[in-house]
This record gives C-alpha cells, structure tokens and sequence, in this order.
C-alpha cells in the first residue's frame, strides 16, 4: 500500500512539475535579444547621478557640496568657483563611478534638485580612467536621458512603476524628464 502511495505521489509530482514547463513554454518571453533589442528600463532603475538643468539650459547646480558630504564613498568632488553674479557655481563636478553604489542618497540631499538617477545602464569600460565622468559628461546625460527622483519612502503605482522608461519609452531629462519624485 506504501509502495501505491509512494508512487502515486511522485507521478502527481511529476506531472505537476510538468504543466508548469508546457505552461512558461508557451507564455510570451520575458527576455530580450539584447543588445539587437534594448529592455525596457524601470522607472525605479537607479543607474547614476546626472546633473539636471533647467528649461534655458543652465546647470541647477550651486555648488553646495550637500551631494558630496552625503555620499558614503566620496564618489564626488566638486570644484566651486564664483560667478559674475557673485553665485556659486561648479567648475568642476566629478563622478567617480568606480566608486558610486547606486544609492541615490546624493539626489536626496541636493537641496535643488540639481540631481536625477539616469536610467543609462551600459557602463561597461576596458579602462578606470573610463569611470571619471566630468561636469560635461553628466550634464548633457541629464540633458538627453532619462532620468529618475525617488525621494526616501516614495512609493510609485504599479502603473507608474510598469511604465518603463526605456528606449521606445524614454522622456528626455529637462522640463518634465522621467521625473517620479
Ligand atoms: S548614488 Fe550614492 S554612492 Fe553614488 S554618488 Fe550618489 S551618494 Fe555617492
Ligand atoms: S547638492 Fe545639488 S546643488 Fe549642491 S553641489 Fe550637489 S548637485 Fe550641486
């Protein structure tokens, strides 16, 4: 009577293990033929800071340093220098990406929302003089791609967060971006 049981069990098992593959054989695929085609990229993807501008073009930034001081790594330097207008600006604005873990607490403590989390992931370099990115670089990055705020404690809806913000789907960074914050 074990025996019957025993194998009636394993067969139900079998079979059960069974429907699921015939089941995900044919359900659409949730991968993608990269890099011949691009993934949509979550809204919520943290890639790296970019520095945000405003509609005429100008850098947000002020120099504060409140990104630098906040960052754990010490992924940033900035050098500030004065203005005509006697404002503070960056001459210099570094991103070490060697460095940055991703974790968007820079965005959070700049106080004018000079920082967004660009959605670019291709980051790959053969050299780590490639992982420098420079004032230049992270501006016209917050200028073109899209880009993300996610403040502490925010929570997107499902539909905010199955929008995606990839290729097919991009908002430039500028007056609206992909701004969830
Ligand atoms: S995302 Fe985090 S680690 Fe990267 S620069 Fe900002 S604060 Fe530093
Ligand atoms: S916190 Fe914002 S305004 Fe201050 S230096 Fe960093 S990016 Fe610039």
């Amino acid at each position: 009577m074990a025996l019957v049981l025993d194998t009636w069990k394993a067969a139900r098992s079998m079979f059960k293990g069974l429907g699921v593959t015939i089941r995900e054989f044919f359900s659409p695929p949730v991968t993608v033929q990269y890099p011949d085609q691009q993934p949509r990229i979550s809204p919520l993807f943290r890639g790296h800071p970019v520095l945000l501008s405003d509609e005429a073009g100008k850098l947000k930034c002020t120099a504060c340093m409140a990104c630098a001081r906040a960052c754990p790594v010490g992924a940033i330097s900035i050098e500030s220098a004065r203005g005509e207008d006697r404002k503070m600006y960056p001459k210099a604005w570094n991103l070490n990406m060697g460095r940055c873990l991703q974790c968007n607490l820079c965005v959070e403590a700049c106080p004018f929302a000079a920082l967004g989390m660009g959605t670019r992931f291709e980051t790959a370099v053969d050299s780590p003089d490639g992982l420098i990115y420079d004032l230049e670089t992270l501006a016209e990055l917050g200028r073109t791609q899209p880009y993300s705020r996610i403040m502490v404690g925010q929570k997107l809806t499902p539909a905010e967060a199955a929008q995606g913000s990839g290729a097919d789907a991009a908002q430039p960074g500028g007056e609206k971006g992909a701004e969830v914050s």
